[in-house]
């Protein structure tokens, strides 16, 4: 199995929250570790160092690290690619058009509030897994 790392992000309702968590396990995902914190900025500056400089990076900062999001060990084959199917394109109007069942297209509010993340490929899984849980046992 394959594992990647899912962080269901702030403002999220609980009902939204239980709903996408149910989703997740229909989909046949196992949730090996779950984990509620509140990002610092500098954590969310590691989670998306690859977009510093870019025009919504202070604006995604603040959103992240504005309330506590609920960070996920998922498990299955090919975690990764198809959490990210699961989860749509980053954009909930496409996201609507080209995948209508992802959670993007039905919960996200904007393409900054997008709801979901999931890591983008099996090298930023491991990495952002031992950074959030550390390297104790799945
Ligand atoms: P994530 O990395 O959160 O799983 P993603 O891989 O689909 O999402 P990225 O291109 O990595 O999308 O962008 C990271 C996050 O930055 C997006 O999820 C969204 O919250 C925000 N974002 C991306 N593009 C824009 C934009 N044009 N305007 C505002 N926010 C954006
Ligand atoms: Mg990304």
């Amino acid at each position: 199995v394959e594992h990647t790392l899912a962080v269901i992000k702030p403002g999220v309702s609980q009902e939204q929250q239980n709903n996408i968590v149910s989703q997740i396990k229909e989909a046949g995902f196992s949730i090996s570790q779950v984990k509620e914190t509140q990002l610092t900025r500098d954590m969310a500056q590691m989670f998306y160092k690859e977009h510093k400089g870019k025009e919504f990076y202070d604006s995604l900062l603040d959103y992240m690290s504005r309330a506590p999001s609920v960070l996920m060990i998922l498990s299955k084959e090919n975690a990764v690619n198809e959490w990210r199917e699961l989860m749509g394109p980053s954009d909930p109007e496409q996201a609507r058009q080209c995948s209508p069942g992802s959670l993007r297209a039905q919960f996200a509010q904007s393409i900054l509030e997008n709801v979901v993340h999931g890591s983008s490929n099996i090298q930023h899984a491991t990495d952002n897994i031992k950074f959030i849980f550390g390297d104790g046992d799945m």
